[in-house]
């Protein structure tokens, strides 16, 4: 009989030629454990999913009784399913006033392509600004807007209308015209390796789209529930969007994504085409319930006023070790930056071979990625911290 192994590279599709291919039979809290009973630290969340850990007690026990109830029931938008409403209640109620309207989707990809279609429809224009080591799916509207030519050139053509500008530099901002339907912008630029702009920066930003009539989308889908150590990274950075996309972090696990405007950008859906922008599954009635699950965890145990210090250990850890070029932190979305690549890979595949997982990052390979879960309790992250350093040490 073929093993899950053989059957994993022969029948599910591979997005690159060397996968981990690690063989995960359960995960709970920030751990992971494979076929042969090891266990692995969690310490990059799934990609900045599990912001609760997995498997949440809370979020499990909410998936299960909604299955009790029903799972698919129509079309996105049709009928009133209680948990799509009570989550559009609770996500709104910790958002400024004007962000008052959840259209549910299924991925960040999603949300983004959703929120591009909804600025153009609401301002009549075409022009989508993005920055230069900016990812936002995989989509091809998402696609579109990603700051790399590399990821982009093999997929040409591409939507018309899409321009980079540089992230956190004020005299690009000059880009953005009466012509620009909105800028997408992440509040920190996670996949280029965790690079944040200054105040000025944002309030320049502000500015500028006030003047040419352009909207402002929030990218929150990595930055989002907690990560930065506020709830969204828009407060982290201090601005206000018009639009914000979410997902990754925001189903506790399940996949649900989602992008949030005032109610009256979010009605140029409803004509001129009537259902112009519909989905089968955004918002899933499970998904849905265990992300009201997640967030009331993230709320009810305060797990955001944890970041904050957790963060600064992580920093204040790596500061120290000689191999380490450059610690940038956000919150618990932390990049340690070393010489290369060859080197940050050593140090990667040493770490899971001594039981904890962290990875690089899609735009900037040299820098390792450590976004643990929000409730990794602190004695376990020193200890994930310090197999990290004997990892280093064991490269030498
Ligand atoms: N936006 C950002 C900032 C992301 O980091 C990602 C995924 O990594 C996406 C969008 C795309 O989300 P998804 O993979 O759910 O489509």
């Amino acid at each position: 009989m073929l093993t899950q192994r053989e059957l994993f590279f022969s029948h599910v599709a591979q997005t690159s030629v060397e996968p981990l291919a690690l063989e995960i039979v359960e995960a709970s809290g920030i751990n992971l454990i494979d076929i042969h009973g090891k266990k692995y630290v969690d310490l990059i969340s799934g990609i900045s999913v599990s912001n609760i850990g997995h498997r949440h007690p809370k979020v499990v026990e909410a998936i299960r009784l909604q299955t009790d109830k029903y799972l698919h029931l129509m079309v996105y938008g049709e009928y009133i399913q209680s948990p799509q409403v009570n989550l559009a209640k609770k996500i709104t109620s910790l958002l400024p006033d004007h962000l008052s309207n959840v259209f549910f989707v299924n991925s960040g990809s999603e949300a983004n392509d959703g929120a591009i279609k909804l600025a153009r429809k609401f301002t009549g224009r075409s022009q989508i600004i993005s920055c230069n080591n900016a990812y936002h799916g995989s989509t091809f509207g998402a696609l579109s807007a990603m700051g790399s030519e590399e990821y982009k050139r093999w997929f040409a053509p591409l939507l018309p209308d899409f321009h980079s500008i540089n992230f956190g530099n004020i005299d690009d901002l000059q880009f953005i015209s009466s012509k620009t339907a909105a800028i997408l912008i992440e509040p920190v630029q996670a996949e280029a390796g965790v690079y944040t702009a200054n105040s000025e920066y944002w309030k320049a930003l502000q500015t500028r789209c006030k003047e040419t009539g352009t909207l402002i989308i929030a990218d929150e889908v990595q930055t989002g529930f907690g990560r930065t150590g506020k709830m969204f990274g828009f407060e982290y950075a201090q601005f206000l969007p018009d639009i914000i996309t979410l997902a990754k972090g925001m189903g506790g696990g399940m996949p649900i994504g989602a992008f949030i405007s005032s109610k009256e950008i979010m009605m140029s859906f409803t004509d001129q085409p009537v259902l112009g922008h519909i989905t089968t599954f955004g918002g899933h009635p499970v998904s849905a319930a265990a992300s009201l699950a997640c967030i009331e965890v993230i709320v009810n145990d305060d797990l955001i006023s944890t970041v904050a210090r957790k963060s600064e250990i992580i920093s204040n850890f790596f500061i120290e070790i000689p191999l380490v070029r450059a610690v940038r932190a956000a919150g618990l979305l932390v990049a340690i930056e070393f010489d290369s690549f060859e080197t940050n890979k050593k140090i990667i595949d040493a770490c899971i071979k001594n039981g904890v997982i962290t990875d690089w990052f899609l735009f900037c390979s040299k820098s390792m990625r450590i976004a643990p879960p929000l409730n990794i309790p602190e004695d376990d992250l020193l200890k994930a911290l310090q197999t990290i350093k004997i990892s280093i040490d064991s490269i030498k």
